[in-house]
């Protein structure tokens, strides 16, 4: 807990009504679920659940004992039925008589698959066995950080017995596999009393023999550590006093925003990089602390922790008395390539002759005193965890160092889990990334027809995208509506005028503080307009001129801006129009002033070469459906110029061009993803019509 929070404690769930109609397997899925809810119960992914259920066997039709528990990969907050690895108790007994010891503990990981129970594909966790051999029917291992901040102390031992006395037992440090699992199963039998144990360095075992018993046992347990924890650290100094103050909220987005994207530039060269910021309380009092460089250089303690967050974090030089952001970025260079130098030294110094090749070795949190913690990964939920996973480590070095001295993990443990060939069998496993995956888009106008479909492409392609527009109830839906389908880290929206000089500038550096930089602006808002030259009104003139060639100016500039700071090239897009290459009878402030984007592209495709930055231009035509400037007044003037209803002019339109198609905003989305790809890595300065083909707007 932050200083100055009052003692929360865990609130009991159970629901006896809903709980009255469940079997035991449903059983152990609300459970799971209840316990997952809380990140002060269990981090994300972290810890397991299970249940010995009796099954039918579905050959023999017998009754079967069958161990039902987390699979691989799961976590229990979110997990479904099928997410349960389930295995024959019969068969997993059968492994301990055939177990030649700890040097081959690895392979009974492999011999799981043997022990499934009704070819379940969910594959067994390294955890199973851990679970297996307990004589208890339900068994709960969560990663609490009241428990964990007692498991990393100096004396974890003697203050697990302090708090819990004889119910809960301790083991020492070990590995997570099947040797813990034995070593779990003697505790168990040797003290038939005890109610769980503390692992050192790791989190908690509680068990019971019926469901709601080991949810209560598993919450009154973290509990009681919670509320010794606040009695213990009322009034004492927290991370041993604060060294700095936080800047105010407004000021620590602005540093964060400057970072980000010069991070971006050290970090993102071999594999591109999702951002994220955190600045949150518990954050904030750690960073700003005499203690941090001490306890961030000691490293975390939960496996879990590190493998998601690096052994220990980078903490950046910045001193929020004098705010000089510059001094940190003449840094920065060096601070990341020293981290750099120390993994590899890790890594040397670690490694076995079997040990998988070296990874990423730049770091994944990013401490800023006075401002936060920033985070960086290879697609965003994965940064968001490990911030979040980072502020587990937080809560466990304030609980541990106030009452203890705090302990990491030995640093050959600590690789020999990094390292692990087991993890790395998880780690080849990944599919393949996408296209886009590893960058940022921005798209204005992504609330229309044509930006809604360009952001649509970017995302199936892994792209993470902002969606800035000004229509704010399109906006809320649209980004629901991705929220729904890509989940809700890939995207967020902007209310943000193009015409608004300050409001773009604001808009670019949430982005930044959002996703770490940008890779592709999409310039797309817009509008319509027709009109014969003599009654062309002025404001008509300068509104067609002021969103269309100065809004474009103006995304375009701060476009380049962030990305030559970024170091890393980019993509420039502009979703022009036929008409800007056409001239269309009644359109001109219109045409002239898409005319201007297609230019405006032509000379910054000049200037962004050298920093491998992109600029091309989509010219759409005629694109109907989905667009809402042929919902108004234009569809009505457009119809009215070739004497037909509005109902005809699709059919009109698509008659009109070379190859008798319609254009759809998924066409002219298409054609933005490969200059937003690195399909197009050698194109600049170029122009592609998604007409249906239109003679008048051939380019040359
Ligand atoms: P649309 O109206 O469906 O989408 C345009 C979006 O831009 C809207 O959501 C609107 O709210 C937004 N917008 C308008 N002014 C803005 C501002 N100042 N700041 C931020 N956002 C603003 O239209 P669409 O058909 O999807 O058009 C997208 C682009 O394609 C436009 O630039 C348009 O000129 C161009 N284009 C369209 C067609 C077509 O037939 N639909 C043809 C050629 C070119």
């Amino acid at each position: 807990m932050a200083q100055g929070q009052q003692l929360r404690l865990l609130e009991n769930k159970w629901d006896d009504g809903v709980a009255a109609s469940m079997d035991e397997r449903d059983l152990l899925l609300y459970r799971s679920n209840l316990l997952g809810a809380d990140k002060r119960i269990t981090n994300y992914g972290g810890g397991n659940t299970s249940a010995k259920v009796i099954d039918k066997d579905p050959l023999s039709g017998e009754d079967v004992d069958v161990l039902w528990v987390k699979g691989s990969g799961g976590d229990v907050g979110t997990i479904k039925l099928d997410g349960f690895a389930t295995l024959y108790m019969s068969k997993l007994d059968q492994l301990r008589s055939i177990y030649k010891g700890q040097e081959h503990e690895d392979e009974m990981v492999g011999l799981l698959t043997f022990c499934t129970f009704n070819l379940n594909p969910r594959a067994a966790s390294i955890d199973t066995a851990l679970h297996a051999y307990l004589p208890y029917r339900h068994v709960d291992h969560m990663h609490p950080d009241a428990v964990i901040a007692i498991a990393a102390t100096r004396n974890s031992r003697a203050l697990t017995h302090q708090i819990f006395g004889d119910e809960i037992g301790w083991i020492a440090w070990r590995r997570p596999g099947f040797e813990l699992g034995l070593e779990l199963s003697r505790f168990a039998k040797e003290h038939p009393d005890a109610k769980g144990v503390v692992l050192e360095s790791h989190g908690l075992f509680t068990w019971a023999d019926e469901a709601k018993a080991c949810y209560e046992l598993t919450l009154r347990i973290i509990n009681k550590a919670i509320a010794w924890f606040d009695c213990q650290t009322k009034g004492k100094t927290i991370f041993g006093g604060e060294a700095v103050q936080s800047l105010p909220a407004e000021k620590r987005q602005a540093v964060a925003a400057q970072l980000m994207p010069e991070i971006r530039a050290h970090i993102g060269t071999g594999e591109r990089k999702i951002g994220h910021f955190d600045d949150s309380d518990a954050v904030l009092e750690f960073v700003n602390s005499n203690g941090l460089r001490d306890l961030a250089a000691l490293g975390t303690s939960c496996p879990d922790h590190f493998l998601r967050t690096k052994i220990r974090p980078l903490v950046l030089d910045f001193d929020p008395a004098t705010g000089s952001v510059e001094a940190v970025l003449a840094g920065l260079g060096t601070a990341i390539a020293d981290y750099r130098k120390h993994y590899g030294s890790y890594y040397e110094r670690s490694r076995h002759p079997d040990s998988p090749g070296i990874r990423d070795a730049n770091a994944v949190v990013y401490l800023v005193p006075g401002v936060g913690m920033i985070t960086f990964a290879r697609d965003k939920a994965t940064a968001r965890i490990a911030g979040e996973f980072y502020v587990n480590a937080i809560n466990v070095m304030r609980g541990a160092s106030t009452v203890d001295t705090y302990v990491g993990l030995p640093e050959q443990e600590a690789f020999d889990i990094e390292y692990w060939l087991l993890e790395e069998a998880k780690l080849q496993r990944m599919p393949k990334s996408k296209s886009l995956a590893g960058r940022v888009g921005l798209v204005t106008g992504g609330a229309g027809g044509i930006g809604r479909a360009i952001a649509g492409k970017m995302m199936s392609e892994g792209a993470c995208v902002v969606l800035a527009d000004i229509d704010v109830e399109a906006l809320a839906r649209t980004e629901a509506e991705f929220s729904k389908r890509f989940g809700k880290d890939q995207v967020r929206s902007l209310v943000l005028d193009v015409t608004d000089e300050g409001a773009v500038l604001d808009g670019f550096a949430r982005t930044a503080t959002q996703f770490g930089g940008l890779d592709i602006l999409v310039s797309n808002a817009g509008i319509a307009s027709s009109e014969p030259v003599e009654s062309t009104t002025l404001a008509m003139w300068d509104r067609n001129m002021d969103i269309l060639a100065k809004g474009y100016f103006l995304v375009a500039r701060e476009a380049f801006r962030m990305m030559r700071r970024q170091k890393l090239g980019g993509s420039v897009v502009f979703i022009a129009s036929k008409n800007g290459l056409a001239a269309s009878p009644n359109a001109s402030a219109y045409c002239t002033a898409k005319a201007a984007e297609i230019h405006l592209a032509r000379c910054l495709a000049l200037e962004g070469a050298e920093a491998a930055i992109r600029v091309n231009v989509v010219n759409p035509d005629a694109v109907l459906r989905g667009s809402k400037i042929w919902t108004g007044e234009w569809r009505e003037q457009r119809a009215a110029a070739y004497n037909m209803s509005t109902d005809e002019l699709e059919d009109h339109y698509r008659k009109r061009s070379m190859l008798k198609r319609s254009v759809l905003p998924e066409d002219v989305a298409e054609a933005t993803y490969f200059f937003a790809s690195d399909l197009s890595a050698k194109s600049t300065g170029n122009i592609i019509n998604v007409d249906a083909g239109n003679a008048q707007s051939f380019t040359r």
